[in-house]
């Protein structure tokens, strides 16, 4: 049976509306102690071994903390997703990007955690500067591109509904539809593997848990249809799909205040768990199912090289 992973991004309320330009981030609220049991009964449920992402500012607080605890005693694997969760990675300085990535790093060992090897930065974008640096620090693989060419439209989403006015930079970078959707390793540093988001095979569209659930609100029988028409396209193309999940696929809005605006909010948390064990059996019928790392560990001895000539350098 072919491979295939999944990962989630332990993105919380306040960087959701950080990003959104509300100013109630700065209070930090956080679903993290009704999101992570959820979610870790539902991986449970489906017998499978993930990776999540985990964003530091999180860790270092008490909820975040045992969190990553949590997930690390059901066997899961622990990532770094950055410090502040800022998408504009981008535009950080070389040692703006370092610090990032180790207090990040330190919070997760503290936390009880292995030291990770895995990064995924917020907002699908990657850079030279931030791939030399994960190399150095002894990663094995970034998660960071989405191939596809939803990306402009995200951003033009993300510019209406802010209240601060738009980045246009936000959702962009090298995760666009010309990316490749299968594992590569980047010719650059000491060749740090490259897991992208897998987008549906020819189309490029988004096939991650939120575009799902958008088509859930709309129907849950569309939302099916179309995840099942994925999974046969990457069998039939031969790829190994790595799919993305976020806390928001099995919260309610009521769960999650302020973000109402976000795509399938309006669906209810218990339909959405629903939906989620669907998924990630339907799944499992046809693929075994890891976490990222051992997703790349898997793939490691067979991978094409990719030239970073497109990727911004900063520092
Ligand atoms: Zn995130």
């Amino acid at each position: 049976m072919s491979t295939a992973s999944v990962s989630l991004d332990l993105d919380n309320l306040w960087a959701y509306l950080k990003t959104h330009g509300n100013p109630e981030w700065e209070r930090r609220p956080s679903f993290l102690p009704t999101a992570v049991p959820r979610l870790l009964e539902a991986f449970g449920a489906n017998g499978l071994t993930t990776t999540v992402f985990v964003v530091g500012a999180d860790v270092e607080r008490d909820d975040g903390a045992k969190a990553v605890a949590d997930i690390t005693a059901a066997g899961h694997e622990i990532a770094n997703h950055s410090y502040g969760h800022e998408p504009w990675l981008h535009r950080y300085s070389r040692s703006r990007l370092e610090a990032e990535l180790a207090r990040t790093e330190h919070a997760i060992i503290t936390a009880g955690a292995p030291r990770p090897t895995g990064f995924r930065g917020p907002g699908f974008s990657v850079t030279h500067t931030l791939l030399e640096l994960l190399a150095e620090r002894g990663y094995r693989y970034d998660a960071s591109t989405l191939p596809t060419w939803i990306g402009p439209l995200a951003r033009a989403y993300h510019n209406r509904t802010a209240p601060t006015g738009g980045d246009r930079d936000l959702f962009g970078g090298f995760s666009r539809v010309r990316a490749p959707n299968a594992a590569y390793r980047w010719r650059v540093g000491t060749g740090l593997v490259e897991l992208p988001v897998t987008t549906m095979p020819l189309l490029r569209v988004p096939i991650h848990g939120s575009y799902l659930l958008q088509l859930h609100q709309v129907s849950p029988r569309l939302a099916r249809g179309y995840f099942t028409a994925a999974l046969r396209l990457c069998r039939a193309r031969g790829v190994q799909p790595s799919l993305l999940l976020h806390p928001t696929d099995v919260l309610g809005a009521a769960e999650a205040p302020g973000m109402e605006f976000f795509p399938g909010m309006a669906v209810p948390g218990a339909r959405k768990v629903e939906f989620l064990g669907w998924v990630l059996g339907a799944l499992r019928a046809h693929f075994d199912v890891v976490g990222t790392g051992e997703h790349v560990r898997r793939l490691e001895a067979s991978l094409p090289e990719q030239d970073t000539g497109l990727l911004a350098r900063c520092g």
